[in-house]
């Protein structure tokens, strides 16, 4: 509803390389159950974004509130306890592992903080493991490596990964990136429904048009570090703003 306190609050976010100000006072509002597109030409400033949320990089200046609580400048660790999760733009699991052992390491890592002995220990994570892959729709290939996996399916993966640690807000960098454009519409119908399921807040950033205005509740959209447009995925479309960036008309 309107009066509940957004997930997500930014707040004048700022971050220098030497002479480039790659983010320049940018500021938006995230709610839960929200699909939230960040989009812009390359060098935009969207990863940097992304990566100030997530601790990754520390702000130049500027505030992160997690449902109210300042997470800016903290470590990566530290946010990801807080419950914000990501998934990555590069396929980072880990081939050799089946895709049910794969998901068991980021329970255990959830509760431990360390892989050390996680063999022995992912017996008990079995069910929610289970649980989660037939969330995603990958119960049946549970026992395989990942590294047999169609890419598709590994993002997939990647995302059911990305849940184990129950994140209340999921960054996912190009999370699309890749894939055919088929399997492009069933993974962020699948986000959506998770997000609705377990309420949680998604910020993604997209190239593909179409996948933004298909699942989009609303668009930030970002040119040389500056936040140029906001709204419903209907109106960027016709903003003459947005079209000068992307096409310089
Ligand atoms: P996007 O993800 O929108 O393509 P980035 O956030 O990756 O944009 O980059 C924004 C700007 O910051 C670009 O000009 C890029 O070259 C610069 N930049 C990003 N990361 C670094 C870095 N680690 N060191 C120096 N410059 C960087
Ligand atoms: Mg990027």
């Amino acid at each position: 509803t309107g009066d509940a306190a957004p997930l997500l609050s930014v707040q004048d976010l700022s971050k220098a390389f030497g002479g480039v100000q790659a983010v320049d006072g940018v500021g938006f509002e995230l709610r839960a159950g929200e699909l939230l597109a960040l989009i812009g030409p390359n060098g935009a400033g969207k990863s940097t974004c992304f990566n100030m949320i997530n601790g990754q990089l520390a702000p130049d200046r500027g505030r992160i509130l997690l449902a109210g609580v300042d997470i800016a400048g903290r470590r990566p660790r530290e946010i990801w306890r807080l419950g914000v999760g990501r998934t990555f733009q590069v396929a980072a699991t880990y081939g050799s592992m089946t895709v049910l052992e794969n998901v068991q390491m980021a329970l255990i890592s959830r509760e431990r903080g360390l892989f050390s002995f996680w063999r022995r220990a992912a017996a008990c994570h079995r069910d929610e493991a289970m649980a989660l892959l037939d969330q995603v729709g990958l119960a049946q290939r549970a026992n395989e490596p990942c590294g047999t996996l169609a890419y598709g399916d590994l993002k997939t993966v990647e995302l059911a990964v990305a849940l184990a640690n129950r994140p209340r807000l999921l960054l996912m960098d190009e999370p699309t990136a890749g894939m055919a454009p088929g399997e492009r519409g069933a993974l962020m119908e699948l986000t959506r429904s998770l997000s609705v399921e377990r309420g949680i807040g998604v910020l993604f950033t997209e190239h593909s048009m179409d996948v933004v205005f298909a699942h989009a509740d609303r668009v930030i959209v970002l040119a040389r570090g500056r936040l140029i447009a906001e709204g419903p995925p209907q109106l960027i479309r016709e903003d003459p703003a947005v079209a000068e960036v992307y096409f310089g008309s």
